[in-house]
């Protein structure tokens, strides 16, 4: 297992890597708004774990098990975005989508895969639930902040 901020830099590499020929750590640096000396340190941190081979200031290259990890990741991220769009959240969903990955448990991710492929092959449900969710609004009922004086 990697940490969040290595798994934030796998997760780029790849998305980027699908997108272009060739990955340079100027590219990663500027997608996740970091420095290079950050970014230098992670790749390091990569290679001795088998997930890239780079040669210092020039291109990445994925090795069979840094795509296969590397695809999960963005796959795991589109997921909850997805679930965050179908259920209508009036969050960042990007962020929201970014903080969740790293907590959730694959099980969990795995039963909101479901619910969205369910959701797809039931429109009508989904109707449903946006039109129930309206009502709920309308009736000024849910969660209260109850921080807010
Ligand atoms: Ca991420």
């Amino acid at each position: 297992m990697l940490s969040p901020s290595l798994e934030d830099y796998l997760e780029e590499i790849y998305r980027f890597s699908i997108q272009n020929n060739v990955v340079r750590v100027s590219d990663i640096a500027d997608c996740l708004n970091v420095t290079l000396p950050s970014v230098n340190n992670a790749i390091r941190k990569l290679h001795q774990k088998n997930y890239l081979v780079y040669k210092k200031y020039r291109d990445l290259v994925l090795t069979e098990k840094g795509r296969k990890v590397g695809k999960f990741l963005v796959d795991r991220n589109s997921i909850l975005q997805k679930f965050l769009q179908e259920i209508d959240s009036q969050c960042d969903i990007e962020a929201e989508a970014e903080a969740m990955e790293h907590y959730l448990t694959l099980p969990t991710i795995r039963a909101i895969e479901n619910l969205l492929h369910f959701l797809e092959d039931n429109q009508e449900c989904r109707e449903k639930f946006l039109q129930h969710c309206e009502q709920r609004k309308k009736m000024g009922l849910g969660l209260k902040d109850g921080y807010q004086e």
